[in-house]
Parts: C-alpha cells; structure tokens; sequence
C-alpha cells in the first residue's frame, strides 16, 4: 500500500493488509447483519460463529487434536506467568524453567509465588545470545512441569526444537513471539501460550492451548477468571471476550491456511530471515548478536561497530521507511522482527539499506 511504510515492530506487530481491509469492513457491518463486529453481544449467533470459526481453524493449522482445549484470553502472555502456576504448581513441589531471556524470567518470578522453581539452564552468562544444548540443562527431580520460551524476542534467540523433559514431565512453552511461524508437535506440550500482537492479531487476546487432562490437575482453589477449567467449560466465554481481538485473530489464522499452512509459512520465514542474515554473515561492518546455531526466524539483533553508527542506521532507516529497527535497550544495536505478515519485499529493501549503508559508513 502506498501510503503504508515497512514495520520492523517487535510487538503489537504489522498484520496481513487484506485482513486490514476486511476489518474495516466488518467494523461497520459484519456479515450483512447490519452491525459491526465490536456491537454484537458475545452471546449472539454472529460472534458465536467469529469464535468457533477461530478455535477450529487454529485446529486445522496446527493440527491441534480433541485432546486439547483451544482457549482465547485475557491478560497478556504476562498473565500466563502467573496462571500457569496457579494451576500446576503446588506449594510443595518445583517446577523447572530454561532461562534463555528476559521473559522466561519473568515467567519464573511468578511461578516463585505459588511453589519452588529451578533453573535447568541459563544463557544469562553471555546476555542470552545463545540457546543452552540439551546436555548443559539439568532437571531437578520430578518437576510438576518444564517451561520454556520458544523465541527470545529481545534477545534474536530461538529454540530449533523443543526440550525433552526427564519422564512424563509435561512441558509448557510460552510461544508468544514464534506461534504459528514454523509446524509445532503440539503432543509435546502440556500447555501453550502465546499474547496475539506478535504473530497472530491485537493485544488483548491471548491464545491457549491445553491438554485437557491437565484441567483434572489443578492444584488449588483459584478465583474463577485465573481458572483455566471454568474458561474450558465456557468454550472462553465465561466473561465477556476481547471480540475484535478473537475476531482479527480468526481472520489471521484463517489467512495463514489459505497461504499453504505451517510448513509454507516456515519455508518463508526461512527465507526472509536468510535475506538478512546472510548481509550480516558477509559483512566485516555488522555483527549479530545471536550465536549462528541458536538465530531467531522472527527477531534480527545487529550491531554496527559503534553506538553512534547504530542510532545512524537507526535514523536513516526510519527516514526512509524503514520502521521499528531500534533494539531493546538490553541488547542495544538493531532488531528486525520480521514476523509472518512482515513482506519479503520489506527483508529486501533492508538488505539494500544495510548495504549501502556500510559502504558509506564502513
Ligand atoms: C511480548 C512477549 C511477552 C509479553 O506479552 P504480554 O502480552 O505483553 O504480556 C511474553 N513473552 C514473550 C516471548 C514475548 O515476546
């Protein structure tokens, strides 16, 4: 779109232009029933159809089978810290966390309040520019479960494939910043979270799926709305629902099946991601941040040769349209998220920027 610019934001996040234009549509009128889809009750045949489109759709994508409930909170990724726990931890026994950046963390400090934790690996030694191998983490015995965060988002980090927890040890992921941008074995998982405004639509929603067993295993009385059982049995309408956020979040789902499902999503992500590191691998003027085996798909960290340098390219780029390149402050440098609605033809025009950029600066 001519009047669009390229968005390198790391979260909320660019979305798919067609499913821009159809909410817009459906903003004023959905579905010809004379009323948009942020003025129909959650209750009503409209939104009922807006939200089991979406849960079976999501289904279909990553072939998520009937033993798992698919659930749309509220609250953020940030809320599922917390939920987990509540859930799954009891007071008396430990939960195990990799810790390969600042939201696992994160993640590990709430679970703190409700049971023990233990750290099975670290990449904090080296600012989290790497991925531990499996032979470098260490469970402890018997974890009520395992949690991982499969893409570092800060840090350009993420996980080729998922830890093996020691047993039946069940394993929980926050998959906030990768969900849905490569295939995922969901039977690995006991439970999956992931806040939408990275790779799936709005903040405000928050994706969930569980393995319904577990919803027998809770482990404490909980205040209803921290309760996954009682947002199962409600098929997530419990309370009212974010209904714009399910409602974009079902179109974007629905707009990565018609693009060929994951495997096609991934083999593009591969190769927009490949764009760019490769300039990096080529480049005596940029380095990344990331060790080589451990690079996210989603999220580029790049550092020029000087401080000054990076709030240069960080300038430039944005005077010519080049949006979000800015790092967290954590890492410092340049992140490129380039999540499945980022366009190749956006991983282009960077690389050439980057190019030419070097060559002046270099
Ligand atoms: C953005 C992000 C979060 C925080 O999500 P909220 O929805 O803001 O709570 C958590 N984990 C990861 C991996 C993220 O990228």
């Amino acid at each position: 779109m001519a009047d669009r610019i390229f968005n390198f934001s790391p979260g909320p996040a660019i979305l798919p232009e067609p499913i821009l234009e159809e909410a817009r549509q459906d903003l004023w009128n959905i579905g010809g029933s004379g009323i948009g889809i942020l003025e129909h009750s959650h209750r009503g045949a409209t939104f009922k159809r807006v939200i089991s489109e979406a849960e079976a759709d999501c289904r279909q994508l990553a072939g998520i089978s009937d033993d798992y409930a698919v659930l749309f909170l509220q609250g953020g990724a940030s809320t599922q810290f917390y939920m987990l726990p509540a859930n799954f931890l009891p007071a008396d026994r430990t939960a195990d966390y990799l810790i390969t950046g600042s939201w696992s963390k994160k993640a590990m400090k709430e679970a703190r309040l409700c049971g023990g934790v233990h750290v099975a690996c670290s990449s904090e030694d080296a600012n989290f520019s790497y991925i531990p191998e499996e032979s470098q983490t260490r469970y402890s015995e018997a974890p009520a479960y395992v949690h991982f965060t499969s893409n570092n988002t800060i840090f350009g980090t993420q996980f080729r494939s998922e830890p093996t927890p020691p047993g039946e040890v069940w394993l929980a992921c926050d998959a906030s910043s990768d969900i849905f941008s490569r295939p995922i074995h969901v039977d690995r998982y006991g439970l999956i979270y992931a806040g939408a405004q990275k790779n799936l639509g709005p903040s405000g929603v928050t994706l969930v799926i569980l393995r319904r067993d577990l919803l027998e295993r809770r482990v404490r009385e909980l205040p209803s709305m921290l309760d996954y059982a009682i947002h199962a049995e409600g098929g997530s309408l419990y309370n009212t629902p974010p209904v714009f956020c399910v409602y974009v979040l079902g179109r974007v789902v629905r707009w990565l099946l018609e693009q060929g499902g994951l495997a096609e999503i991934e083999k593009r992500n591969a190769e927009k991601a490949a764009l760019i590191y490769d300039v990096l691998g080529e480049s005596e003027f940029y380095t990344a941040t990331a060790t080589e085996n451990s690079r996210s798909m989603m999220n580029i960290t790049f550092v020029t040769p000087s401080e000054e340098l990076n709030a240069k390219f960080i300038a430039e780029a944005t005077k010519q349209g080049l949006d979000g390149l800015k790092g967290h402050r954590s890492v410092g440098g340049m992140r490129a998220s380039i999540y499945n609605a980022f366009p190749r033809t956006g991983c282009e025009v960077l690389v050439q920027f980057m190019r030419d950029f070097a060559a002046k600066n270099g």
